[in-house]
């Protein structure tokens, strides 16, 4: 049963409970209790994910000295991919540096 399921059904015994609690003092505390925990359960299916991240991929490009005009200069570049295990976002880290400079301790 998930949660959706277990918040539609305590809400489905809070409306079954509703006409008896008029006349039952006990029936009306037991269906304040059920509602209260429907109401703290849709709380926490609105929290967000605490995502736990896992490496996916990382590409590099080499940097290079400018040739002249010749060919583009390019950037030392490298990107990391990670997909949270939970609930599957992505995120993507990307660092670069100048090509001209010495390989930076990251790449
Ligand atoms: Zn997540």
């Amino acid at each position: 049963m998930d949660r959706e399921t277990m918040i539609r059904e305590l809400d489905t015994a809070c409306g079954m409970l509703l006409v008896a609690s008029m006349r039952d003092k006990l029936v009306k505390q037991a269906m304040e209790k059920v509602s209260a925990v429907s109401f703290h359960l849709g709380l926490a299916a609105e929290e967000e994910c605490e995502h736990r991240f896992i490496h996916l991929d990382t590409t590099r490009q080499a940097g290079s000295r400018p040739s002249w005009g010749i060919s583009p200069g390019q950037q030392w570049k490298k990107t990391a991919r990670f997909f949270c295990e939970k609930c599957l976002e992505e995120k993507e880290i990307t660092k670069t540096a100048e090509g001209w400079e010495e390989k930076p301790d990251w790449w």
